[in-house]
């Protein structure tokens, strides 16, 4: 919740705070209680990425201009307020198969386990490179995220804004051999 003061009358506005000071609270001294305990939710004021999978997409400046969403710990339904501390950041497919709880901790905990995107799409993606007969052991002596992060870097186009695993694959083979 907001406020402002307009013609003298204060207004109280209610809705989700910017990205940005989402993000700001999750790497703030207030957090601290809740980062020893779960502290894959930490965040990076510079790197923006889903809180629970650790997806980013390196168009994304920062926090605010990325297409993260602001997803309530506790839902509205639940007595969920607007404070800052009420929202994770998460990527589309995180948010919409988070728990709708009313335990804090059940959806913080949900979050901090949660499998990372480039892990899963690691695997899809040595699918997709066997299938190019390119083998996917090249991958292994390979930073995967700077790997991922070049290839997207590479690839001409995406669908709907995320670039499937085949696109990723013919992209890391060029990356491969133009090495
Ligand atoms: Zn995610």
């Amino acid at each position: 919740m907001f406020g402002t003061c307009w013609g003298g009358v204060d207004i109280v506005m209610e809705g989700p705070p910017s990205r940005k000071r989402i993000a700001e609270y999750w790497c703030s001294e207030e957090a601290l209680h809740e980062l020893v305990m779960f502290p894959a939710l930490l965040t990076d004021p510079e790197e923006p990425e889903c809180q629970a999978c650790g997806y980013y997409a390196v168009s994304w400046p920062n926090w605010n201009s990325s297409k993260l969403e602001r997803a309530h710990i506790l839902a509205r339904s639940a007595g969920g307020s607007w404070d800052t501390s009420n929202f994770l950041l998460l990527c589309r497919s995180c948010h919409q198969e988070a728990p709708m709880t009313n335990d804090r901790n059940h959806m913080l905990q949900w979050a901090q386990t949660r499998p990372s995107h480039f892990s899963a799409e690691f695997d899809k993606l040595s699918i997709e490179l066997s299938a190019l007969g390119v083998d996917p052991e090249v991958l292994s002596g390979i930073g995967r995220h700077a790997l991922l992060a070049s290839a997207r870097r590479l690839a001409a186009g995406t669908h709907f804004g995320r670039m499937s695993c085949a696109t990723l694959a013919l992209a890391v083979r060029g990356w491969i051999e133009g090495v």
